[in-house]
């Protein structure tokens, strides 16, 4: 196996009225690929923060990320960008669709921007795929919590990622739509081998995958192994 994700002395800060707020101190860890794993803490212990850096959205004051073999703390802005669309996906907490695009195009503009082909056709198989045959000329706003954050799967399922960060994936769900949520994403996990980090506040779900890391007050409190069931 090789590491997908190499995360070493991360620091971040943010500056505030009231000063320097240290949101992230002495973040160490690393994934191999095709591992599945899960960030946990409480609120405001940093977790969305630390998702952020590993994606290369962010970056950190001092400490090094290595991202599918690249240093990404030091890459310029269109190489990060490069890196991300060609093997990175993201589920944003709030979806983060676009409100005048369709579902098909929520999905298809991505891949057509990276010059894919047939991205139509590409965007509705994906969409087929997870469930959402019947709705894929339907606007964001037409549909429920639920069937967007499924849009959002397809849209990073597109590019069949080495590695899927998703954050709080099931947050807004009832629990059987987010069941089926975890089921496509570890799916997406035995089928291509994608690496998975979720933040989450569902321990069951936490427990699915292969490791924890416990955050707390921007620390490593704690780091497990799943016992295998
Ligand atoms: P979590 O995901 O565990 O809830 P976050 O990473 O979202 O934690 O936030 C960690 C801390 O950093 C919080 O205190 C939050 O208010 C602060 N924070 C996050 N983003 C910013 C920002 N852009 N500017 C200032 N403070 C921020």
């Amino acid at each position: 196996m090789s590491k997908i994700l190499n995360v070493s002395k991360l620091r971040k800060t943010y500056q505030s009225g009231s000063g320097t707020l240290t949101v992230l101190d002495d973040i160490t860890f690393s994934l191999e690929s095709g591992e599945t794993f899960a960030i946990v803490g409480p609120s405001g212990s940093g977790k969305t923060t630390l998702l952020g850096l590993c994606a290369g959205l962010d970056r950190p004051d001092s400490g090094t990320i290595e991202l599918c073999g690249v240093e990404i703390d030091t890459l310029d802005e269109d190489k990060r960008a490069l890196l991300r669309n060609r093997k990175v996906g993201f589920i944003f907490q709030d979806f983060q669709l676009l409100p005048t695009l369709t579902a098909m195009e929520n999905v298809a503009v991505p891949l057509e921007l990276q010059g894919v082909k047939n991205a139509q056709s590409r965007a509705v198989t994906l969409l087929e795929k997870v469930g959402l045959g019947a709705r894929v000329h339907h606007y964001p706003s037409q549909l429920s919590g639920g069937e967007q954050q499924r849009v959002a799967l397809a849209r990073a399922f597109s590019n069949t990622p080495e590695i899927l960060f998703a954050d709080e994936p099931t947050g807004e769900l009832d629990e059987e739509t987010g069941q089926k949520i975890i089921e496509l994403l570890f799916d997406l996990n035995k089928e291509a081998g994608t690496t998975l980090v979720i933040i989450t506040h569902d321990m069951d779900l936490a427990r699915k995958t292969q490791r924890i890391l416990r955050l707390k007050g921007g620390k490593i409190h704690r780091e497990e192994k799943v016992e295998v069931q």
